[in-house]
């Protein structure tokens, strides 16, 4: 993702406004299961979208492909919902 503009019009209304926000997201289950961290999702307030582009998910794709050798062991609080 480098060298991206992180400000640009819609693609859709041509409005300005599109934000890149970093979220965290979960991917997997039980031993498979792996946080990612800081991952751009692109927002458009005014068309009330919010999506990854292909090469965000891409990306995604191949950090859990390798997620072993990636992956910085840290101890997190899991709940399951009851
Ligand atoms: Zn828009």
């Amino acid at each position: 993702m480098k060298g991206r503009k992180t400000k640009r019009d819609c693609d859709l209304c041509g409005k300005e406004g599109v934000r890149i926000q970093r979220t965290t997201r979960i991917f997997g289950k039980g031993k498979d299961l792996v946080v990612i961290e800081q991952i751009p999702m692109v927002r458009r307030p005014h068309c009330h979208e919010s999506y990854y582009t292909a090469d965000t998910l891409h990306e995604i794709d191949r950090l859990r492909l390798h997620r072993k050798s990636l992956a910085e062991k840290r101890s997190i609080g899991v709940i399951a919902f009851a």
